[in-house]
């Protein structure tokens, strides 16, 4: 199962990539978790990302290509992956086909989660996220068993500087103008499926599991 998960920020990717990866037993490449991770050790990637992501702003197409392609190349990606965020730019959709054209590990499918601005503002405001691990709660829709604190690893949850109001109005900016037509590039090339993304996680999984099995990519 390799799959591209599409949409807003917002729309639930990188919720339904964690859970769907684990059941699924494949990969989940966030590449904003990766960065976050460049940022965290304080490589040089890493500290020259953050300022482009503090702000809400893409990192420049080759960094995230460059991460994504040795990603992809490692081994394990055998196992089947779900992109969360990438590709996000009309070169990274092209470097992606080619990159998996040279792997002969061709895309079953692009998910774009549509998803309406009310929602999108009420899910991104409530975000809270672990340093540690970057798992992702929501104060009210998914929130920890203990209050502040992560479930797996105990460390205490944060707020993303990017859902500051200002950085997710510079986020949904950039995904209208730069993102949003990538899904025309994978309906042109008949490898869409869209999905009602204002719908609650554990139905829309359910929706997912269905999707799956019809298309034969899993037998669960
Ligand atoms: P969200 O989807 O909620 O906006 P992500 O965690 O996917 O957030 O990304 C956070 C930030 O990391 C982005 O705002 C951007 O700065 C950077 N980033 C992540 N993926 C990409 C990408 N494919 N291209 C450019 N920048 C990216
Ligand atoms: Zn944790």
């Amino acid at each position: 199962m390799r799959l591209v998960f599409l949409g807003p920020p917002g729309a639930g990717k990188g919720t339904h990539a964690q859970v769907l990866s684990k059941d699924l037993g494949v990969l989940h490449i966030s590449t904003g978790d990766m960065l976050r991770d460049s940022v965290k050790a304080g490589t040089p990637l890493g500290l020259e990302a953050k300022k482009n992501m503090d702000d809400g702003k893409l990192v420049p197409d080759k960094v995230v290509i460059g991460l994504v392609a040795e990603r992809l190349e490692r081994p394990d990606a055998h196992m089947g992956f779900i992109l969360d965020g990438f590709p996000r730019t009309p070169e990274q959709a092209k470097a992606l086909d080619e990159e998996l054209k040279m792997l002969q590990m061709p895309l079953d499918m692009a998910l774009d989660f549509e998803t309406s601005l009310p929602m999108i503002i009420r899910r991104l405001s409530g975000r809270r996220l672990c340093p540690k691990c970057n798992k992702n709660y929501h104060v009210h829709n998914y929130p920890p068993k203990k209050e502040g604190m992560c479930d797996v690893c105990g460390s205490t949850l944060v707020q993303r500087p990017d859902d500051r109001v200002e950085a997710i109005e510079n986020r949904l900016k950039i995904y209208k103008e730069v993102t949003e037509p990538l899904i025309q590039y994978y309906k042109t090339s008949g490898r869409l499926v869209q999905l009602d993304g204002d719908i609650d996680v554990a139905p829309l999984n359910i929706i997912l599991m269905n999707l799956f099995r019809e298309k034969g990519l899993c037998r669960k």
